[in-house]
C-alpha cells in the first residue's frame, strides 16, 4: 500500500487543501513580484533614458576636440551628471570621446552601434565586488557629430527594494502554509466529523437492533446522503429479517399443527384401546395429517430454494392452452367432488417460453383455489388467450371474492384471508406465495380480480414467444 493510501482520509484531505492554498499563494507571490520588477526597472530604464537625452543636449564638442559639458549648467560649474550614474560618449569608430568622472571603475567595453535616436538595451551587467549596473545606450548627434551615449546607474536600491519584497513574500507564504496547515486540518476533521459519528452508530446496529439508524446531519450534502442511502439499506434489511422471523415463527406454528393432530390422535386410541374398525379411521386421520405435513414441508423447501435462488429455470417453447388443459384434467377429480363445471376456453395454441414444471405449479396452486373456494356446483373458467400486453391464463371463480383490503396480502405467505376455513381445506397460506414466484420468476406477473360475493379472476400475465 502506498504511503498516500496508508493516511487517514483527514490526513489526505488536509494534505490536499494545504497544497491547493499553498499553490494559488505562491503563485500570487510570483505575479506580484514579477509585476513589481517590471514596474521598478521600467522606472528605472526611463531615468537612464533622460540622462542620455540630458548629455545629449549639455554636451557640446569642445575646440581642442573632444566634447566637453556646456559651461553654466550648474552652480557649482560642473554640469557632470550625480554620483551614482556615469555617462560615456563614444564615436562612430567606437573611440572613447567622454567618460564622466562619476565614471565607475569598470570597464564595459565599447558600446553597440547605434542608430541616432534608438536605444539599446536596457540590460543589467554585473561586475566584480558584488555590482551590478543598468546600462542603456543610445544613438544621438553632438553639434551634428554622430556618437553613442551610454548611461549606466547602478541598481542597487532597485534591487534592495525587491530583495526586501522577496523576503516578505516569503514569510507570508510560510505564516499562510502554517496557517492552512492548522485550518487544513481543522477544517478537514470538521468535515469528516459526521463520518466518524456514522461509524460509532453503525457498530451499534446489530441483528437485534436493526430499528437504530445512522445520524443525518445535513441530508442535502454527500455525507447526509450516504447516511440516507445506508439508512434506506437498514431498512430493507430490517424488512427482510422481520419477514425471515416471521416466516419462521408461521412455519413452525403450521408444521406443530398438524404433528399435535396425529399425537393427539395417538394418545386417545392408546389410552382407549380401538377396535380394528376405529383403528382404522386413526390410522386414516394419521395419514391425512402426514399428508398435509409433506405437502407442507414440500411447499416450504419450494420457497427456501427460490429464496436461495437455487431453482435453475429449463425454459422450454410451451403451450400455455395444453398446459392449462393438463392442469384441469390433473384436477378435475377434485372439482367432481363438488360437483363444479370446469372448462378451458382457448381459441388455439398459445405458446410461450417458460419452465413447465415451475409455471405448472403456478397454475395448479391458482386452479386449486377456485376450486377450494368456488362454490358447491358452480362453474370455473379457465381461459387462455393471446392479447397485446402477453400471453394470458385467467382463472375466473363464482367464490366468495376478496376483499379490497385483502387482495395485495393473500400473495403474502401464509396469509390466509379465513384462516379456519382455509386450514380445513389443508391450506397453510402458500400457494399463492409460491404462485407468484414462479410466475414472476418466469418472466410474467400474477394479477388479482375480485368482487367480493361474486368471485375472483386470478390472471397469469407471461411474455409472449416471438415467433421461430
Ligand atoms: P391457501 O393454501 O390457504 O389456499 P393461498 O396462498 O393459496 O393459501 O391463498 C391465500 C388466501 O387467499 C386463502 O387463504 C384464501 O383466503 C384466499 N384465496 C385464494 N384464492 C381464492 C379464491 N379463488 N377465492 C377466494 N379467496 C381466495
Amino acid at each position: 500500500m502506498s504511503w498516500w493510501a496508508r493516511r487517514s482520509a483527514r490526513t489526505r484531505l488536509a494534505i490536499v487543501l494545504i497544497a491547493a492554498q499553498a499553490t494559488v499563494v505562491v503563485c500570487l507571490a510570483v505575479i506580484i513580484a514579477f509585476a513589481q520588477a517590471r514596474i521598478v526597472y521600467s522606472q528605472l530604464d526611463q531615468q537612464l533614458d533622460d540622462d542620455i537625452e540630458n548629455a545629449e543636449q549639455l554636451l557640446e564638442r569642445a575646440p581642442e576636440g573632444g566634447l566637453r559639458w556646456r559651461a553654466g549648467q550648474r552652480a557649482d560649474g560642473h554640469a557632470e551628471p550625480e554620483a551614482d550614474r556615469s555617462i560615456e560618449v563614444f564615436g562612430a569608430d567606437g573611440n572613447l570621446l567622454y567618460r564622466s568622472r562619476t565614471a565607475l571603475a569598470v570597464d564595459l567595453g565599447s558600446p553597440p552601434s547605434v542608430p541616432e535616436h534608438m536605444r539599446n538595451g536596457p540590460a543589467s551587467r554585473a561586475f566584480p565586488g558584488d555590482g551590478h549596473l543598468r546600462v542603456l545606450s543610445g544613438g544621438c548627434a553632438v553639434n551634428g557629430l554622430p556618437v553613442v551615449i551610454r548611461a549606466a546607474r547602478s541598481d542597487k536600491l532597485v534591487r534592495d527594494q525587491l530583495a526586501l519584497l522577496g523576503g516578505s513574500i516569503t514569510a507570508a507564504l510560510v505564516a499562510m502554509v502554517l496557517m492552512a496547515t492548522l485550518t487544513g486540518y481543522a477544517i478537514a476533521g470538521r468535515a469528516l466529523a459526521p463520518l466518524a459519528k456514522m461509524a460509532e452508530r453503525a457498530k451499534t446496529i446489530t441483528a437485534e437492533k436493526l430499528s437504530e439508524r445512522l445520524p443525518v446531519e445535513n441530508p442535502r450534502d454527500e455525507l447526509g446522503r450516504l447516511a440516507i442511502v445506508m439508512n434506506e439499506a437498514f431498512a430493507r434489511l430490517e424488512r427482510s429479517f422481520e419477514q425471515m422471523r416471521r416466516f419462521t415463527a408461521d412455519a413452525s406454528h403450521e408444521l406443530r399443527t398438524p404433528l399435535t393432530a396425529i399425537r393427539t390422535v395417538g394418545e386417545v386410541a392408546l389410552r382407549e384401546g380401538v377396535d380394528a374398525a376405529a383403528s382404522r379411521e386413526v390410522i386414516g386421520s394419521m395419514l391425512e395429517e402426514t399428508d398435509r405435513l409433506a405437502r407442507l414441508v414440500d411447499s416450504l423447501l419450494t420457497l427456501s430454494r427460490a429464496d436461495a435462488g437455487r431453482v435453475k429455470l429449463n425454459p422450454e417453447p410451451t403451450d400455455l392452452a395444453e398446459l392449462a388443459r393438463e392442469v384441469v384434467g390433473h384436477l378435475g377429480v377434485l372439482a367432481e367432488e363438488k360437483r363444479q363445471t370446469i372448462a378451458v376456453e382457448s381459441q388455439g395454441p398459445v405458446p410461450v417460453l417458460v419452465d413447465r414444471l415451475v409455471l405448472r405449479q403456478a397454475v395448479i396452486n391458482v386452479v386449486d383455489n377456485a376450486i377450494k373456494y368456488g362454490p358447491e356446483a358452480g362453474p370455473i373458467r379457465v381461459v387462455v388467450e393471446s392479447k397485446p400486453q402477453g400471453a394470458v391464463l385467467a382463472v375466473v371463480d363464482r367464490g366468495p371474492g376478496i376483499a379490497v383490503e385483502h387482495r395485495a396480502r393473500v400473495f403474502d405467505r401464509f396469509y390466509r384471508v379465513d384462516a379456519s376455513r382455509s386450514r380445513e381445506d389443508g391450506g397453510a397460506g402458500l400457494g399463492l406465495a409460491i404462485a407468484r414466484w414462479a410466475v414472476e420468476a418466469n418472466g410474467g406477473c400474477l394479477e388479482l380480480e375480485s368482487k367480493p360475493g361474486e368471485g375472483s379472476t386470478f390472471r397469469i400475465v407471461l411474455p409472449r414467444r416471438p415467433p421461430a
